[in-house]
């Protein structure tokens, strides 16, 4: 089967996040971007199921500046076939990027979708839910395990009370929660194969969908820092400071 991979460009986990000064949003500028941490789940997993044989061809998509290119590589080193990059420098929302892989996916006819449970940039966790209603597709949404046969995928979900396991009539969509599996490294030999791996580019307009925006960010601000906290002498002292001061009981 043939399944395709949302791959979102992001800031590195590891970066300290500065706020723009303007207030619009997060600085990008000179700063570490990489693959997002639940769409390399979703590549690691693609590349699991093609070494099964289950999987036939692995479709890596990415939606944004030319730097997203990188992340398409990434997926390429790690296993996948080919990339599509729809290139654009404008702003992409959960809606927008739906759309755009809903085009995408009417094309390539894939009979499995994995997109991460949410970008770590927008926290949205939006955009696999909208894909599937877009599509008139199942999900399996925050994927801990994915069994997929020829017609079906069991999907064990990580949920609030635990794990439920629903089976899915393929085609399907799945998201990605951060314990399906652990994602390997691309090796050397493996990043210079991926040099040559082909990647598409198409213009949103070519897929006949405007990615215009429908949210507005008002501003974006640094949370207020946490205030040192205090010693309280004893138990009458806390409830004390908890009924009057903190006035929370
Ligand atoms: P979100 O709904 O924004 O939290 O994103 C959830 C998932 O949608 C991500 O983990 C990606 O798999 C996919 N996604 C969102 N934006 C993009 C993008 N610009 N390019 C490719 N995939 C994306």
């Amino acid at each position: 089967m043939k399944v395709l991979v949302a791959v979102k460009r992001v800031v590195d986990f590891n970066v300290k996040i500065r706020v723009k000064a303007d207030k619009t949003g997060v600085e990008t500028a000179n700063v570490k971007m990489s693959m997002n941490p639940f769409d390399e789940i979703g590549i690691e997993e693609a590349v699991r199921l093609k070494e099964k044989g289950t999987a036939s061809e692995i479709i890596a998509v990415s939606m944004g500046p030319q730097g997203a290119q990188e992340t398409i590589r990434t997926a390429l080193a790690m296993g996948a076939d080919r990339g599509i990059h729809v290139l654009t420098d404008a702003e992409l929302q959960p809606l927008a990027v739906a759309k755009l892989l809903k085009a995408i996916i009417d094309k390539e006819k894939p009979r499995l979708v994995i997109l991460g449970k949410q970008a770590i940039d927008d926290d949205c966790n939006q955009t696999g839910q909208m894909l599937a209603a877009l599509l008139g597709w199942p999900q399996g949404t925050f994927a801990s395990k994915v069994t997929p046969t020829a017609d079906t995928a069991e999907v064990t979900r990580e949920v609030d009370g635990g794990l439920e396991t629903v089976e899915l009539k393929l085609p399907a969509v799945i998201t990605t929660d951060l314990r399906l599996n652990e994602p390997r490294y691309a090796s050397l030999p493996n990043i210079m194969k991926a040099k040559k791996k082909p990647i598409e580019q198409i213009a949103p307009d070519a897929l006949g969908v405007d990615p215009a925006p429908r949210l507005v960010t008002l501003k974006v601000e640094e949370p207020p820092k946490r205030k040192s906290g205090v010693k309280v002498k004893d138990v009458v002292d806390l409830v004390d400071k908890l009924k009057n001061e903190a006035k929370v009981i």
